[in-house]
């Protein structure tokens, strides 16, 4: 019966609609009008006509002008996949290649993983099949190691050029080189509208291809005097905006996981307590970490009389267009990758974000309305406190895994590399030195295939994988805190915080994987589960390579690796034993109690001071030295 009645419902609304078209054919209608109404669509012949005639295309378009979603699929009507040939596309952020490629494969109404997928680090999401490639940059890099003439695609496209990550610069000068002798090789740089001449300048003068944005006008307000507590001050801002402004929905920028998720549970607190004083406040997260199903739902509608805000780190300022935001919000700052070649310390701190990142982010509130952006900072703060640009990352990491890539790719001399930024002489020195100390390099700078054995790679696969998914293994709900920490203090053995994770690893295994050992633990088992993924694929690299597993401990490992991350006790503190700088024990650390005289760090982090995280001790290390 039930059947029937909703056959006749929907025939009824139907007929008084469009009598033909099914739920799912005007689900397909829509999406090509939504294709055909983007800024990049009346330029769909010319830019076709450009990357005709050139080999080398810069693209520089306003976020949200179609470039990651269209920009493939036009060159694919156009027959750049005949043959059996690829589309690449690479992206800086592992969430945006999930994500787009997701659209686009609900745009051309195929399977995601079929002829549209993705690969990211850890997780290969395509097939025989396909022919639209969304990737990570740094995967891009791995296939150079396979085909180093990127023999399969018949075009690359360098999207988000003017994030300037690591992978991407690598990429620039790999890329402009094999272009030289693959003349059917079409490349296009894509590119907000930032630093565009650069790129055709590095590209032996590449053409500019210029898709005029839509923009409407953003009104821009700062505060009076510098916010105490920054995340407080977004708290006020979104219920500000939500009780006095008319709708719209709003996108607040944050450093991490962490804050976001420490923002997102304030709001739905306040809101809770508001009840029904205001109307309904979708409070949504995004970040890199976060489960895909969860990501997905920024995009859905807002509902009428509500209002959607999305809380996110800067992969919202370009990566990821989300229609509806009117109003933004931003604080200012951003999480950052520094590197101290001198003391060889490399540390994630909270920094002043860019002018250009400042107002990339306010232009997200301009696209589909007049908008307002909320800064959290004074307007001196922006003129005189912020850096005009980002600093390339080339120029502020640790050099140490691209020396490693491209010396397994045969380029040995890294000083003459056509970098468009050269990164610091003495990181690049500094980064074959440590190399050298662990025996990557011989004395001529060339790479060995000397293993060091310490018959432990059991334990030290887990342990990276562990690693791999740092930091949200444990998991702390704040009306559960006494609890969460008391079943933390449970995997607590002797040797810290790598042999806690090992721990933690073994005991799941031992219960079979199972989720309700996790919940009984207050352990997160979508980390867990990614940690095993990790671990399984870790292990398919060491077959393929025929390297023996075995077991015993992994001490002498870590101490063999991690060598030039030694602290030694001191004066309350710790002090780095290469450069004597004064380093910190993080609070959350099973070693922050028992202050041993010796620790090994897997990562510095800068927050309140210089903490290192995941700790490693054991009294054999102090006879190491
Ligand atoms: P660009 O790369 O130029 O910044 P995109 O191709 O990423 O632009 O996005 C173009 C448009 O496609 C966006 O404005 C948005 O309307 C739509 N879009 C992109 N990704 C999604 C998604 N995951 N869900 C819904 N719509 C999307
Ligand atoms: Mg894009």
């Amino acid at each position: 019966h039930t059947e029937c009645y909703n056959n006749l419902v929907s025939s009824y609304f139907l007929q008084e609609s469009e009598p033909q078209l099914s739920q799912a054919e005007k689900q397909k209608q829509s999406i090509q009008e939504v294709r055909r109404s983007l800024p990049i669509f009346p330029y769909r012949e010319d830019l076709l006509a450009a990357i005709r005639e050139h080999q080398i295309l810069v693209i520089e378009g306003e976020t949200g002008s179609g470039k990651t979603t269209q920009i493939p699929q036009y060159l694919l009507e156009d027959g750049y996949t005949e043959g059996g040939m690829k589309i690449g596309c690479t992206q800086p952020r592992r969430v945006a290649a999930m994500s787009v490629a997701a659209r686009v494969a609900q745009e051309m109404s195929v399977k995601l993983g079929n002829e549209v997928g993705y690969s990211i680090r850890f997780e290969d999401c395509t097939s025989e099949r396909t022919i639209l490639k969304y990737m990570t940059d740094g995967m891009l890099l791995r296939e150079f190691l396979t085909e180093p003439d990127l023999a399969s695609y018949s075009v690359i496209i360098i999207d988000e050029a003017h994030e300037r990550t690591l992978h991407t610069d690598i990429l620039f000068g790999l890329i402009k080189d094999i272009a030289r002798f693959r003349p059917d090789l079409k490349v296009l740089v894509a590119s907000a509208t930032l630093d565009t001449e650069r790129f055709s300048c590095f590209f032996d003068d590449a053409p500019v291809f210029r898709i005029p944005g839509r923009r409407f006008p953003v009104d821009i307000y700062y505060t009076k005097a510098p916010e105490a507590d920054y995340l407080e001050a977004c708290v006020v801002s979104v219920l500000q905006i939500h009780v006095t402004q008319p709708a719209g929905d709003v996108l607040v920028f944050l450093t991490g996981q962490e804050e976001i998720e420490a923002c997102c549970e304030l709001l739905q607190e306040r809101c809770r307590r508001l009840g029904s004083k205001i109307s309904e406040l979708l409070v949504l997260p995004i970040y890199a970490n976060l489960p895909s199903d969860m990501q997905a739902k920024i995009f859905n509608p807002t509902p009428p009389g509500a209002r959607k805000v999305v809380v996110a780190t800067n992969i919202a300022e370009t990566s990821l267009t989300i229609d509806g935001i009117i109003y933004v919000i931003d604080p200012g700052f951003c999480k950052q990758k520094s590197y101290n070649a001198r003391t060889g310390m490399e540390s994630l701190i909270v920094t002043p974000c860019s002018r250009a990142s400042a107002n990339q982010r306010a232009g997200r509130a301009g696209r589909v309305a007049a908008g307002k952006c909320f800064r959290l900072y004074t307007a001196w703060a922006f003129k005189h406190e912020m850096e005009e640009t980002t600093v390339p990352e080339i120029q502020r990491t640790n050099l140490g895994n691209v020396v490693l890539l491209l010396k397994s790719l045969g380029i040995n001399d890294l000083i003459h590399f056509d970098f468009m930024d050269p990164p610091p002489h003495e990181t690049l020195v500094l980064a074959l030195e440590q190399l050298y100390a662990l025996g990557a390099l011989n004395h001529l700078g060339e790479l060995t295939k000397v293993q060091k054995n310490y018959k432990c790679s059991e334990e030290i696969l887990t342990i990276a994988a562990m690693l791999s998914v740092n930091n949200s293994i444990f998991y702390r709900p704040k009306d559960k805190v006494v609890h969460a920490d008391n079943a933390r203090m449970n995997f607590v053995v002797p040797g810290g915080d790598h042999i806690v994770l090992l721990n933690v690893y073994t005991q799941w295994v031992e219960s079979g994987y199972s989720t309700q050992w996790c919940f009984e633990n207050f352990i997160q088992f979508r980390s867990m589960k990614r940690a095993r993924d990790v671990r399984d694929q870790l292990e398919g690299l060491m077959d393929r390579i025929e390297v023996e597993l075995c077991s015993c401990n992994g001490e002498s490992a870590v101490t063999a690796g991690y060598f030039y991350n030694t602290a030694r006790l001191s004066k309350g503190g710790y002090k780095t034993v290469k450069h004597q700088q004064t380093v910190y024990v993080h609070p959350n650390s099973s070693l922050f109690e028992e202050q041993p005289r010796w620790m090994i760090y897997h990562e510095l982090v800068f927050t309140t001071k210089e903490f290192m995280r995941q700790v490693w001790s054991r009294p054999s290390l102090c006879s190491s030295f």
